[in-house]
C-alpha cells in the first residue's frame, strides 16, 4: 500500500472508530475490500470494531454519496408517506467524501434529500481512481490475481506474469479532467491536500463538439449500441433518488424498456437532461457499466453548457439552488426557438 493510502486509511479507521464508541454517529460509510482484485465495496459500520475494516486505495470508485438519503430514513422511526419527519435530534452518519462526493452532498443538501446536521463527513483529497478497464486492458486479457498499489505505480499480477504499471496511465477520464478533486464541505479532513487541478477540463466534449451533427448522432448511436439496460449506471449515481424512475413507470410509460435503439437512445437522453446542472462528474455511472458505455460524456457535455450558459458548477455552494430548478428573468434563452407568426 503506497505511503498516502496507509495515512488516509488509518485515519480513517480512527476517526471512524472514535466516533461510532462516542455514540455521535450511529453508523459510518466507507469501503473495504471486495471479493476480487481492484474492487472495494461500500460497507456500512455500526460497531467500532468493524472500523478496523475500511480500507483507502485507488479504486473506491462508487459515490457513497449515492448511499445517503436511503441511509439516513433507515435510521429513522418508521413512519407512512406522507407523515412529517419525526421532531428532535435523529440519528447521525458519518461518511468519508472527496471533492466530488461532497459536492453530491451538496447538491442533496440543496435538494433536501439529506440533513447537513444528520453528517459528520471525513474529507479526503483524490489523488485520481484507477480505471480498472484500462489496467484489465494491459494485461492482455489475461486474468488478474494481484495489485498492489504504491505511490506512482501499480504492481500487476496473474498466473504467470508481473507487470509494473504507471498509476496515472490507467486513472479514470473524469479524473484526469478533475478541477475540484479536495472535498468542499468537511468536519474533518484526512491525508494532505490534492492541488491538482486539469489544465482543460472539457477537452473530450469540445473533441465531439467539433463534429458535424451527423458525425455526433452517428458516434451517439455507437456508444449506447450495446447498453443491455440494466440500470447499473442510474443505481450507481447519487442524483438517482427519485421513488420511481421515469424507465421504471408504466402508467404513463414514458419510455418503452426494450433495447430496441430509440428506446435505448431516448433513456440515455433523459437520463441526461436529467443530471444537468446537477452532475459532478464524479463517473460512478461509467465505473458501474458492465458494458464500458462511456455515458459520463452526455452528462459532461451538459455540465459545459450549463457552466457557459449560468455560470455555475454543482454542488459548490449549499446555499443556492440548481440554476435549472430556479428562474431569473436574465436567464439565457437563445436556444428557444419562437416562431413567429405570418412568417412560412
Ligand atoms: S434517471 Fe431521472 S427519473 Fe430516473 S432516478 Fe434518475 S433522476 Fe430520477
Ligand atoms: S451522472 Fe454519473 S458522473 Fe454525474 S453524478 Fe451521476 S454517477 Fe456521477
Ligand atoms: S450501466 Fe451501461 S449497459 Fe447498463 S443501462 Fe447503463 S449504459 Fe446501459
Amino acid at each position: 500500500m503506497s505511503h498516502t493510502n496507509a495515512e488516509i486509511t488509518e485515519g480513517i479507521r480512527a476517526k471512524a472508530a472514535e466516533l461510532l464508541s462516542s455514540g455521535e454517529v450511529a453508523v459510518f460509510l466507507g469501503f473495504i475490500e471486495g471479493s476480487i482484485p481492484m474492487t472495494l465495496r461500500p460497507f456500512v459500520a455500526r460497531r467500532p470494531e468493524d472500523a478496523e475494516r475500511f480500507v483507502w486505495n485507488s479504486f473506491c470508485v462508487m459515490n457513497l454519496a449515492n448511499y445517503l438519503p436511503s441511509l439516513l430514513k433507515s435510521l429513522e422511526p418508521p413512519r407512512g408517506l406522507r407523515d412529517p419527519v419525526p421532531a428532535g435530534p435523529l440519528p447521525k452518519v458519518g461518511v468519508v467524501a472527496t471533492g466530488c462526493w461532497s459536492r453530491n452532498i451538496v447538491v442533496q443538501m440543496q435538494e433536501r434529500q439529506v440533513d447537513r446536521k444528520r453528517l459528520v463527513i471525513l474529507g479526503v483529497s483524490s489523488r485520481g481512481m484507477v480505471d480498472r478497464k484500462k489496467v484489465m486492458a494491459m494485461t492482455g486479457g489475461r486474468e488478474i490475481f494481484k495489485v498492489e498499489e504504491g505511490e506512482h505505480t501499480l504492481k500487476i499480477s496473474g498466473s504467470d506474469y508481473g507487470l509494473e504499471i504507471d498509476r496515472w496511465s490507467v486513472v479514470r477520464d473524469n479524473c484526469k479532467s478533475c478541477v475540484h478533486p479536495d472535498p468542499v464541505i468537511f468536519d474533518y479532513k484526512i491525508g494532505p491536500d490534492s492541488n491538482r487541478k486539469a489544465d482543460d477540463r472539457f477537452a473530450q466534449i469540445e473533441v465531439i463538439e467539433a463534429m458535424t451533427v451527423d458525425e455526433r448522432w452517428a458516434w451517439f448511436k455507437n456508444e449506447i449500441a450495446s447498453c443491455i439496460r440494466c440500470y447499473a449506471c442510474r443505481n450507481a449515481c447519487p442524483l438517482c433518488y427519485c421513488p420511481t424512475c421515469f424507465v421504471d413507470d408504466s402508467r404513463p410509460q414514458w419510455v418503452g424498456k426494450s433495447i430496441d435503439p430509440t428506446d435505448t437512445a431516448l433513456f440515455h437522453i433523459l437520463r441526461a437532461f436529467h443530471c444537468a446542472g446537477r452532475c459532478t462528474d464524479c463517473g460512478a455511472c461509467e465505473s458501474a457499466c458492465p458494458m464500458g458505455i462511456k455515458m459520463r460524456l452526455f452528462t459532461k457535455k451538459l455540465e459545459k453548457d450549463v457552466f457557459e450558459l449560468f455560470g455555475v458548477e454543482a454542488g459548490l455552494d449549499p446555499l443556492i439552488q440548481p440554476p435549472l430548478v430556479t428562474y431569473r428573468p436574465d436567464d439565457p434563452q437563445g436556444f428557444v426557438i419562437i416562431k413567429e407568426k405570418n412568417k412560412a
